[in-house]
């Protein structure tokens, strides 16, 4: 859930057209036509990418007049299903995937399941990805993955960081070679799974 505050507003007379804000807009709020960059003001999540990464100091954030929430309630959706896919993740629902904004696994499993299937859509409304833009998209697209959804690369090739292995999907040789060199990934997963399988009174699943 995110309280969206900002908006960014672009000078047309500094713009240059370069489309840098374009390529880094974590839900394609902004887009650049006859070499001016125009943002759609309800779509735009007042993340400030655009603006920090702006060559010629074109964008400035404003407070919008209109301040509003975006969020997707998880207690509206099946927790079987929820938890299912969470842990098919290898996240608990509970776990925050999403510090700058504070979202939890189990909102971004509520959007997957009321239809969002790509990482722009499900920052869209849920707000995830709308802080630093980067720490949470590897827990967002092993998500969108476990509901069976095929990652696609955006057809510009913006706004895509690739799947990072992980200790569960490590090829055997490598775990074996690794372990030699003081690695543990077998330890590493059943404590992580032991934090999957934790409700929030600290309870292990059995
Ligand atoms: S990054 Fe700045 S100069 Fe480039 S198109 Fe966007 S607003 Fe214009
Ligand atoms: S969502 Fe972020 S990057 Fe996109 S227009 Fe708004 S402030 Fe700029």
């Amino acid at each position: 859930m995110k309280r969206v505050t900002l908006l960014a507003e672009v000078q047309q007379d500094v713009c240059r057209g370069c489309k840098v804000c374009e390529k880094v807009c974590p839900v394609y709020a902004i887009s650049v036509t006859d070499r001016k960059a125009k943002v759609k003001e309800d779509a735009c999540r007042g993340c400030t990418n655009c603006e920090s990464r702006c060559p010629f100091h074109a964008i400035k954030m404003v407070k919008r007049e209109k301040p509003f929430t975006i969020g997707v309630d998880a207690s509206q959706y099946d927790s079987g299903k929820i938890r299912e896919l969470c842990e098919k993740a290898h996240l608990n629902p509970e776990q925050v995937i999403c510090y700058c904004v504070g979202v939890r696994a189990e909102e971004v499993a509520a959007a997957i399941m009321a239809g969002a299937k790509t990482p722009d859509e499900i920052s869209s409304v849920t707000g995830i990805r709308t802080g630093c833009t980067i720490e949470c998209i590897q827990p967002l697209l092993r998500l969108i993955q476990a509901a069976g959804i095929e990652l696609k690369r955006d057809e510009n090739g913006w706004q895509w960081y690739g799947v990072t292995p992980t200790a569960w999907t490590l090829p055997e040789d490598v775990v074996q070679k690794y372990n030699k060199r003081g690695f543990y990934f077998e330890e590493d997963k059943q404590l992580l799974d032991r934090v999957v399988h934790t409700n929030p009174k600290g309870e292990e699943k059995k």
